[in-house]
């Protein structure tokens, strides 16, 4: 995966011999000796213990299923003693204290294809992908995007590196940066970028560099080797063939040899055998609902061993996945801008094992909604204007104070420096609308933001 060119590994092999698992270079001690002009590289440096350590043993304590977030939208990072994905903090031994900002990966490459291809990588071990960040928990925080300049480490074809601070172990909340945009006009692209992506989520889960050419720690590119996996059997540390050096994580004391699948199953354990497939139902919409074009899809389901994800099918094509349960093992995926008329919906739920569930299909009909009608964003109603009271939003129109066009049950009333049709108020008292209620709605509401005008909803139903 990363070319075979121009790899000045005697250089390579100096700065490694003078790393310790204490001492890790900074940026600018790496820069001068990792300049591998010409070539691909992978810029996480391979600690030598000073003392011989050996590989992660199973815990029987291990049974939680680490998580991996594929993270797509870049970020800012800092460096810090330790490297902690939920606060992007890098290490500082490896990164500098400086921070740096990562663009978020291009659409030169297709993403569910990059996702597919990284989790057949992982299939056999016990980890789970999920796409948007997680809100508690440790977790691997593993980047896509960006050019690798943002760095500072070493020069020009650096495709990945790791903040690995527990190399030969598991970096609970470490974080791995693969530079898509490095991979641009490289032999098979896509599949070059995904192996990045594995080799470096490798490092934060125990992988040191190895010869073996299909292995997807080594740096043969994929248009030499053909396939790129986690093989499990013996390889000599190194980059590629004729590339070696002294292990940092061997498979015994004093051994030349490591092996990147063995090691997955100790450090990760295998992925649980589950024959039970996981349930799911949808909750709303109701079948034969007429809805605007956007609108929340929401389902509840379960699994024995856990729910990966939860994807919207609209009329058999994916437009959009959670992955993460809200209270009561609810999924909630937005549908988006339907155009009108009618449509199938389905709830599709696939569990850690990869089982998968569907529900029946329901029919629903899209339609812009009236003035009152439920709405997401001012597309979905016909007056093009979707107000949010602050707890729910509903479509609304513009009106004018001087002859009141409202439908019934709404009143003109100004916001700020226009005036939209507000529920009447009709409130608890019993008043009804008059101008003194007009106006105090307007002094009430004078908040107005683009596009959402801030109005109590008053439901007459
Ligand atoms: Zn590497």
């Amino acid at each position: 995966m990363f070319g075979r060119t121009h790899l000045t590994i005697a250089a390579f092999s100096l700065t490694m011999t003078a790393l310790t698992a204490h001492n890790l270079p900074s940026a600018a001690a790496q820069s001068t000796p990792l300049v591998l002009r010409g070539g691909h590289w992978c810029g996480t440096p391979q600690v030598m213990p000073t003392t011989y350590q050996a590989p992660p043993a199973p815990s029987p304590f291990l049974a939680a299923q680490r998580v991996i977030w594929l993270n797509r939208a870049g970020g800012t990072y800092s460096g810090g003693p330790n490297t902690n994905s939920a606060t992007n903090t890098v290490s500082s031994g490896i990164f500098g204290s400086g921070t740096f900002t990562v663009a978020p990966m291009s659409n030169r490459f297709d993403w569910p294809t990059l996702v597919a291809c990284v989790k057949e990588h992982y299939k056999p071990y016990n980890v789970r992908f999920v796409e948007t960040k997680p809100t508690s928990g440790k977790y691997v925080q593993a980047v896509v995007g960006g050019t690798g300049d943002e760095v500072r480490v070493g020069g020009g074809g650096l495709l990945g590196i790791a903040a690995a601070d527990n190399f030969c172990g598991v970096t609970e909340a470490g974080i791995a940066f693969s530079f898509s945009e490095a991979h641009v006009g490289i032999s098979r692209q896509t599949e070059e970028l995904c192996a990045t992506v594995a080799h470096e989520i490798g490092h934060v889960l125990s992988l040191e560099h190895e010869i073996l050419g299909k292995d997807t720690m080594s740096y043969v590119p994929i248009s030499s080797s053909v396939t790129k996996s986690f093989v499990n059997a013996e390889s000599q540390c190194g980059t590629e063939p004729g590339r070696t050096n002294a292990c940092s994580c061997p498979i015994t004391s004093g051994s030349n040899n490591t092996n990147s699948g063995k090691r997955l199953l100790e450090a990760l354990g295998a992925r649980p055998t589950d024959n039970v497939a996981p349930t799911i139902t949808i909750d709303s919409p109701k079948a034969n609902a007429t809805l605007g074009p956007s609108f929340p899809v929401t389902a509840t389901a379960t699994d024995n061993m856990g729910v990966e994800s939860v994807v919207l099918l609209i009329n058999g094509q994916e437009r959009g996945s959670d992955e993460m349960a809200d209270t009561g093992n609810k999924y909630i995926v937005n549908a988006i801008n339907l155009p009108e008329g009618e449509h199938e919906i389905i709830m599709q739920a696939t569990d850690n094992a990869g089982n998968i569930t569907k529900t029946a299909p329901i029919k629903i009909t899209v339609a812009k909604q009236v003035t009152g009608g439920d709405c997401l964003s001012n597309s979905d109603c016909k007056g093009n204007l979707c107000a949010d009271d602050g707890t729910q939003k509903f479509c609304t129109e513009s009106c004018s104070l001087d002859n009141d066009t409202c439908p019934s049950g709404f009143d003109c009333a100004a916001v700020g420096a226009t005036a939209v049709c507000a529920f009447s108020a009709d409130d608890e008292t019993g008043g009804c609308c008059d101008a003194g209620n007009s106006s105090s709605s307007a002094a009430m509401f004078g908040a107005f933001m683009v596009g959402l005008v801030l109005l109590r909803k008053r439901r007459t139903a």
